[in-house]
C-alpha cells in the first residue's frame, strides 16, 4: 500500500428511502467527488448515476447470517482505500445513523486518522409512512414515536414492554418477526384492535400498503414482503384521509 502523502476522506452518505429525488444536494455533490463508492442493498441505480463515470462502485450489501463478516470487510475496504489517498463514499439507505452502523464506521475512520463527513439522509422510518399518508405525530392523536428494530430480538419478549406506551411505533427490519413482535406488544399491554400498516418498498413504483390490526399480525394473517416499514398506532387511521389526495 505504501505511505501516501495525503490520507483520503470518508463520506458517510444517506441515500434516502428509495426515490432518487429524495437525495440531498449535499449527497449529490459528494457522490460526484468520490473515487470509490461502497453501496448497500436497496440503493437504486438512479442514485448511483450521480457517481463519476470513472468511480469504482463496490456492492457491499449484507445478507442474513454473514453480517459481521461483511461489516469487517467494509471496515477493511474503507481503511484501505482512504489510507491510499482516495475519497471514499459509504452510501447507505435512508439515514446512515438509523440502524446503519454509520457511527461505527465514523469511529473506525477516526482511529485511522481519516477525515469523515456525514451527510444525513431522509430516513425511511419517517418518510415512508409520511408519503403513504401516515404522519407519525398528529395533534390529538399521537404525541410520541419510537423507531425500533426487530432484528435479533426473537425470544426476548420483555424488551417490547418498554414500547407499550409510546403512541406510534415504527419497526424497521420487522417483516420476518412480525407475528412475534405483535404478540409481544399485545402481551405488554397494547390493544390488539390497534391499527397497523406495512408499507412495502415505500417511495418506489412498486410500493404496496397493507393495513390490518395488531391482532391480525399476531395471528399470522398478514402477508408482507421485505423491505417494509411496520407502523403501529392510531395515526394509521389517518391514512384514508391523507392518502386519497396524495401526489404520486
Ligand atoms: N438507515 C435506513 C434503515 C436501515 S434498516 C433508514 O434510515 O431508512 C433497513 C430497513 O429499513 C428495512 O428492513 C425496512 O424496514 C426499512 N426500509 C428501508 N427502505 C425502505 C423502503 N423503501 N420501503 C420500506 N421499508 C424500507
Amino acid at each position: 500500500m505504501g505511505s501516501p502523502e495525503k490520507t483520503g476522506k470518508l463520506y458517510l452518505i444517506g441515500a434516502g428511502p428509495g426515490d432518487p429525488e429524495l437525495l440531498t444536494l449535499k449527497a449529490v455533490r459528494a457522490l460526484g467527488e468520490c473515487d470509490v463508492i461502497l453501496y448497500d442493498r436497496l440503493i437504486s441505480s438512479r442514485v448511483l448515476q450521480h457517481a463519476r463515470a470513472d468511480a469504482e462502485l463496490v456492492y457491499v450489501g449484507k445478507h442474513e447470517g454473514q453480517q459481521e463478516r461483511t461489516q469487517q470487510q467494509i471496515f477493511d475496504l474503507i481503511a484501505r482505500h482512504a489510507l491510499a489517498g482516495r475519497t471514499v463514499g459509504r452510501l447507505k439507505g435512508g439515514d446512515p445513523f438509523v440502524f446503519g452502523r454509520g457511527g461505527e464506521e465514523w469511529a473506525l475512520a477516526l482511529e485511522h486518522g481519516i477525515e469523515v463527513e456525514l451527510i444525513p439522509g431522509v430516513s425511511s422510518a419517517i418518510a415512508v409512512p409520511a408519503l403513504a399518508g401516515i404522519p407519525l405525530t398528529y395533534r390529538g392523536v399521537s404525541q410520541s414515536f419510537a423507531v425500533v428494530t426487530a432484528h435479533c430480538r426473537e425470544g426476548r419478549a420483555e424488551d417490547w414492554a418498554r414500547y407499550a406506551k409510546i403512541d406510534t411505533l415504527v419497526v424497521l427490519m420487522g417483516v420476518k418477526n412480525r407475528a412475534f413482535i405483535a404478540q409481544s406488544l399485545i402481551a405488554a399491554g397494547r390493544d390488539g384492535e390497534e391499527p397497523v400498516a406495512f408499507i412495502e418498498r415505500g417511495t418506489l413504483a412498486e410500493e404496496r400498503i397493507i393495513t390490518a390490526t395488531l391482532a391480525d399480525v399476531a395471528f399470522g394473517g398478514v402477508k408482507v414482503h421485505s423491505p417494509a416499514v411496520f407502523v403501529i398506532g392510531e395515526v394509521v387511521k389517518l391514512l384514508p384521509l391523507l392518502n386519497s389526495g396524495r401526489q404520486r
